[in-house]
């Protein structure tokens, strides 16, 4: 577990499959969503959800996938973040 240098709330690192990018992550967990990040943590890899993967996120519940968002949508101190949010195509 990391803690964010701004504002000191627990985060979770994970590398987007995609890019592999490095991206932090609220620890709490949310409900799904769209633009909501999927976790695995078995591989350490996430992956921003779109409007297509709703119909795949209760499988991918089951096999231990989990659903936080993006910290820097949620720290309060969004404007130091010098990375800029992942945007993946649909
Ligand atoms: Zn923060």
């Amino acid at each position: 577990m990391s803690t964010c240098k701004s504002c000191g709330a627990e985060i979770l690192w994970s590398v987007v499959a995609r890019s592999g990018r490095r991206i932090p992550l609220d620890v709490a967990e949310v409900q799904p969503a769209p633009r909501v990040t999927a976790y695995n943590a078995q591989t350490g890899k996430c992956r921003t959800l779109t409007a297509e993967d709703m119909r795949y996120v209760a499988d991918w519940a089951t096999h231990g996938v989990t659903f936080h968002r993006a910290h820097w949508a949620t720290c309060p101190q969004a404007d130091r973040w010098r990375v800029t949010p992942e945007a993946e195509p649909a």
